[in-house]
């Protein structure tokens, strides 16, 4: 069986840590199985969706690195739907309803005060002719529901296990609005069986849906596909992420946090799982590793340190052929390789690489405590050309004639020259500032 699979988002807000990890499941398993990935834009929702959500959505899978083979917009699709919709209303599949918003809320009400499940009474299968005419005098259009057979509901569950429900204890879902416009499950389930859709793989808020879909792709004469629903994000203290979720849209954590999109997928891949949480260079080891059955069912809490630490180990790692691209674009002089490695290590975002290019090139403010022990190191500089054992033997030379050593000897150098008190390797340091920029820095009268 040739795997194929769909993302699904409903294009009414942005992509943020809690929506993407479906996502990205969804990408792993398609790529390990050397199956096809569909992004299907639930946009049916004319009204809540729009075309800018979209777009970042589009933006944020592809920055992420997740691509897709197929899109479809189920927008696009309507006349598909409809032709479906009116075989179930011809085999009583979906019935009409008359109440308005207000008149099922009172009932759901009504219904919890009594201590009963708000499921809906199916009141409307009981209209008499005259009834419903007098509703459709009034000016009344019907919403449709799909009717639930009163039968078992069971799957297994690729992280859950085995799920059951009983088709009596779910509300028949509406499947078509009164404008006529029709709603997520059944298009859902129209384009599942119409892509070939082999596995589904979504947040665990829609298990109680899977289970009306079921009896749907039984009312379209197809047999469900398989369902792993993964388990949703919580906040750092274990409460809902939902609240923080505004602030963590992908686009956010690129443009305002400065994450690596490997970052975010090296978390999100590994969270609630068996496996470690690791910093990934790549994806490639990811897919690989990747098995549904190391997902667990707990709720696996997000926490926004975590991938700040995750992204500063990537940084730290990362190939100067991964970041030279990047530092082009910065548009900043002589950042080649032994720039790239001698400050990655002290990157936490790859956007501080501008400040390490200031301390190389400055203009920097030596910080100099004890301009005497600074003007006898700077008498001691060796001669030029300068190489990677220069900082040793000035080191070993500032040592022998001052008695300094340890902290004593480095640190009224590194605050000299670089007006900080830590930083990369000064050996490396030393040479990226290079000789006229020591010895001007070192030069206590001209820095007072
Ligand atoms: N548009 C739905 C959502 O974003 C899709 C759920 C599904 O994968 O079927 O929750």
């Amino acid at each position: 069986m040739t795997v194929k699979v769909r993302f699904a988002p409903s294009p009414t807000g942005m992509l943020h840590i809690g929506n993407v990890r479906a996502a990205l499941i969804t990408w792993l398993f398609a790529r390990k199985e050397g199956g096809d990935f569909l992004l299907r834009i639930d946009d049916t929702d004319v009204e809540r969706s729009k075309l800018e959500y979209e777009n970042a959505i589009e933006e944020s899978l592809t920055w992420l690195g997740l691509d897709w083979d197929q899109k479809a917009n189920q927008k696009d699709r309507m006349e598909i739907y409809t032709a479906q919709i009116e075989k179930l209303k011809d085999d009583s599949r979906l019935y009409p309803c008359y109440e308005t918003p207000e008149e099922l809320s009172l009932k759901r009400k009504s219904q919890l005060s009594r201590g009963k499940p708000p499921t809906y009474d199916r009141a409307a299968l009981d209209l008499t002719p005259e009834q419903i005419a007098a509703y459709e005098a009034e000016g009344r259009t019907p919403h449709w529901r799909f009717k639930l057979n009163d039968a078992p509901i069971e799957w297994n569950d690729l992280i859950r296990g085995e799920v059951k429900f009983n088709g009596s204890d779910l509300s028949d879902p509406v499947v078509l609005r009164a404008d006529g416009t029709p709603l997520y499950h059944l298009c859902s389930v129209i384009d599942d069986i119409e892509f070939g859709i082999t596995h589904v793989i979504r947040g665990e808020d829609h298990v109680s849906n899977t289970a009306t879909h079921v009896q749907m792709f039984e009312a379209l004469g197809a047999s469900a596909p398989i369902f792993a629903h993964n388990s949703l994000l919580s906040d750092k203290e274990g409460g809902k992420l939902s609240k923080r979720l505004g602030s963590l849209s992908i686009i956010d954590l690129r443009d305002d946090e400065g994450l690596e999109p490997m970052a975010i997928i090296s978390l999100l891949a590994r969270l609630g799982t068996s496996e470690p949480i690791e910093p990934f260079q790549s994806i490639a080891p990811i897919i690989e590793s990747f098995d549904f059955a190391k997902f667990s069912r707990g709720t696996p809490k997000f926490d926004q340190e975590e991938l700040m630490r995750l992204n500063a180990k990537i940084l730290h790692d990362m190939p100067f052929s991964d970041a030279a691209p990047r530092l082009a674009g910065l548009e900043l002089s002589d950042l080649d390789e032994s720039f790239w490695l001698t400050v990655r290590a002290n990157l936490e975002k790859f956007e501080d690489i501008k400040d390490w290019w200031h301390v190389a090139n400055g203009p920097v403010q030596p910080v100099i405590e004890n301009p005497d022990f600074i003007a006898e190191a700077l008498a001691l500089l060796p001669n030029t050309p300068w190489d990677k054992n220069t900082w040793s033997t000035w080191t070993t030379a500032v040592k022998e004639q001052t008695g300094r050593k340890g902290k004593a000897l480095f640190m009224p150098l590194r605050q000299a020259l670089t007006g900080m008190d830590h930083g990369p390797e000064l050996a490396d340091l030393l040479l990226l500032i290079g000789p006229d920029k020591v010895k001007e820095r070192l030069d206590h009268k001209k820095a007072a």
